[in-house]
Parts: structure tokens; C-alpha cells; sequence
């Protein structure tokens, strides 16, 4: 399990089909709508999540 950095859920990276790869790290997200999120502010997602 991993969290998605937007909302915070917790999602099963394994199964997720909502995925995106930024600083060399990988993020699973619970939907395409988090996906679009975090891809259009993604230093401040993956800023939060480290
Ligand atoms: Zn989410």
C-alpha cells in the first residue's frame, strides 16, 4: 500500500491503474482526477508526500 500524495487515501500501488512518475519516484493515485492533479502541480504533491 502507498498513499496518494493529493488526497491522501491510501491506494494498493500493485492494482492501481492510476500512475505517474515524477523525480524518479513513482505515484499511484485512487483516480485519473488525483492523476491530473498531481500532474499539474506535481513539486508541491511530491514536495508534501516526502
Ligand atoms: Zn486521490
Amino acid at each position: 500500500m502507498t498513499t496518494d500524495p493529493v488526497c491522501g487515501m491510501r491506494v494498493d500501488d500493485n492494482s492501481s491503474q492510476h500512475q505517474a512518475q515524477y523525480g524518479g519516484q513513482t505515484y499511484s493515485f485512487c483516480s485519473q482526477q488525483c492523476k491530473n492533479e498531481f500532474e499539474q502541480n506535481p513539486e508541491q504533491y511530491a514536495r508534501s508526500a516526502a
